[in-house]
């Protein structure tokens, strides 16, 4: 599985690889998709989207023929993947292109991953795949290992979720809980806010941990790799409406442990 972090749409449609993940936020994952499919068909511009012309406004406003958006509201359920069963079973026209872009990708079950994993893998001629997911670490690995894999560059963390950051930057004892909850009481973080400073610092410890080992470090290797445990192990809860903070709280004590 690639990954890679976009920088431009290089993909022609002869490039194209069967399935692709967006990983990122939820909008921008939408945003990209939608300018990764105008930048294919637009013909006013080559390689880039004018997003002017009536083929790039039907593919914005989903209504292009070449586009199957599918956005259930909450978890998907075999039924929201009908129109995409049905589409695929007609054979296209050679140079006719087809695209399915999914959102909330990490909310299929495996049901429901389960009916398209053969279209993913061999899918009929001139058919492609977009899953949308914040995280790629939601997705089903049956998906997850078909797809290329495009981690969208991170929205801007605010300066109020930098402060909380700030918090992370160092494992193990630390005296500062009381500093901490009240920088958490001011910045009266999201859940989504939440999930974004877990991806952050995961991207960041991540590096850390690269940089330690390339210094022979292990020392900080070590503790690279016991903050990206904790890390990870934490997403592993679902986070609930109204538990950002009580998660972070969480967080922060088993980091200084
Ligand atoms: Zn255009």
């Amino acid at each position: 599985m690639d990954t890679q972090t976009i920088t431009s749409y290089a993909y022609d449609w002869h490039s194209l690889p069967p399935a692709l993940l967006f990983a990122g936020n939820r909008h921008d994952v939408a945003e990209h998709a939608t300018s990764l499919l105008q930048s294919l068909w637009c013909t006013a511009k080559k390689n880039t989207a004018c997003t002017r012309c009536s083929t790039c406004t039907r593919i914005a406003q989903r209504q292009w023929h070449g586009l199957t958006w599918v956005s259930p509201q909450k978890g998907y359920t075999l039924d929201d993947l009908d129109g995409v069963t049905r589409a695929i079973s007609f054979a296209l026209d050679p140079d006719e292109h087809h695209f399915f872009v999914l959102e909330n990708a990490d909310a299929l079950s495996p049901a429901c991953a389960n009916s398209l994993l053969k279209s993913v893998e061999e899918p009929p001629a001139g058919y492609h795949f977009i899953f949308l997911c914040e995280r790629p670490d939601g997705i089903l690995p049956t998906i997850r290992s078909r797809s290329t894999l495009i981690r969208l560059a991170h929205a801007t963390v605010s300066c109020s979720q930098l402060e909380i950051l700030s918090y992370f930057q160092e494992c193990g004892n630390y005296e500062g809980y009381a500093h901490f909850v009240r920088a958490l009481e001011t910045a009266a973080v999201t859940e989504r806010e939440c999930a974004d400073i877990v991806d952050a610092l995961i991207n960041a410890w991540s590096e850390r941990y690269k940089e330690a080992i390339v210094q022979h470090n292990e020392e900080g290797a070590a503790q690279a790799r016991h903050a990206l445990a904790l890390l990870r192990t934490s997403l592993s809860h679902q986070l609930m409406p109204g538990s950002a903070k009580l998660f972070l709280k969480n967080l922060f004590l088993q980091f200084h442990a």
